[in-house]
């Protein structure tokens, strides 16, 4: 299904696919039977929507060693402080999960903050270039005081991030699959329609040596995610598959896309034909390599 979508739009396939992995999912994998009635009735229907506040303005890929973000516990109340960047629909969504470092033990915790609370401040970031449809924000946590229970009971350290991440890696891989079907869409209907020198491009055998070369990038990246699929299914997904997984397909996404706008000529340039907005999605959401490597450094129990 991610792969449709994002033949269809990546972009869509960007927000479809935050919200079901990083926000239904982690409610549903790791909340309380409270936070979980109280937020999936709307989320499941996408009548609300959800922010994953992870990233911060100073830590992105070392954001499992360097969080910021603080939550103290003050009697029945946990004390919420410190700002986050990048994050999709912090604009309008209705939950925001707070990663926080907890000041008593130095855990970095998760916990549910309804975004009608005083001290919620959401900014939209201006002049994205790709990825569109996901709007991302600025936030500020200017000492945000929730309940005990905010806190989700399954989240308490990083590694519940990371096991969340993991599998939304696996995610962007089928993305890049779908961002590809779509690239070999747009450039045989071009090619077909094209006329040059008396006859369609896609009878010039340059252009078709450029079709053969993404439909190949395309064979790999799919032959690479159905085999991920499996390790998903049988529990033997290691986060280094995913994240190999991941870097490949949206590298040969990128190639993909690349080779094809060069193939549709000026017209690659226009939003009109496609091209150049599968060229700008590049790759989205979840942190770099280095996070992995300083996460693993940062939990010396895994
Ligand atoms: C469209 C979009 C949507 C996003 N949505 C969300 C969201 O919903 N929630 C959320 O929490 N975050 C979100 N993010 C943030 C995303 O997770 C971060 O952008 C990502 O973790 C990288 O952090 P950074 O941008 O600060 O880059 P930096 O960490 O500053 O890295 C810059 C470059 O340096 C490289 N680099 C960094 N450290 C090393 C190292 N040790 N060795 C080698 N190279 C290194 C990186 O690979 C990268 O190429 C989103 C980002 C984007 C662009």
């Amino acid at each position: 299904m991610h792969s449709q979508i994002a033949r269809a739009d990546v972009s869509l396939s960007a927000l479809i696919g935050i919200h079901n992995e990083l926000i239904v999912g982690t409610i549903a994998e790791l909340g309380s039977e409270e936070q979980k009635a109280q937020w999936l009735p709307g989320l499941s229907e996408l009548t609300q929507l959800g922010a994953f506040c992870l990233t911060e303005p100073t830590h992105g890929s070392d954001i499992a060693g360097g969080l910021a973000t603080t939550a103290t516990l003050d009697g029945d109340e946990w004390v919420i402080q410190g700002e986050k960047r990048w994050i999709g629909a912090g604009t309008v969504a209705a939950v925001a999960l707070v990663w926080a470092r907890d000041t008593a033990d130095g855990l970095i915790k998760c916990f549910a903050v309804d975004t009608t609370h005083p001290g919620y401040t959401a900014t939209k970031i201006a002049n994205k270039m790709g990825l569109r449809i996901m709007q991302n924000a600025d936030i500020v946590l200017n000492e945000i005081r929730v309940p005990r229970t905010a806190l989700l009971p399954g989240a308490i350290s990083f590694d519940a991030a990371n096991e969340l991440l993991k599998d939304s890696r696996a995610w962007v891989g089928w993305q890049a699959v779908g961002a590809q079907q779509a690239i070999l869409d747009i450039l045989r209907d071009y090619s077909l329609e094209r006329v040059q020198f008396g006859k369609p491009l896609a009878r010039f055998q340059v252009i078709q040596q450029t079709m053969a070369e993404i439909a190949g990038n395309l064979a790999a990246s799919s032959a690479m995610m159905v085999q991920m699929a499996r390790l998903q299914e049988t529990g033997e997904l290691e986060m280094m598959h995913a994240a190999i997984a991941k870097s490949t397909a949206t590298r040969l996404g990128r190639q993909s896309a690349s080779l094809a706008r060069d193939a549709l000529g000026g017209n690659g340039l226009l939003s009109d034909y496609e091209i150049s907005k599968v060229l700008a999605t590049s790759r989205p959401f979840t942190p770099t390599r280095a996070a992995i490597t300083s996460t693993r450094s940062s939990c010396p129990a895994r």
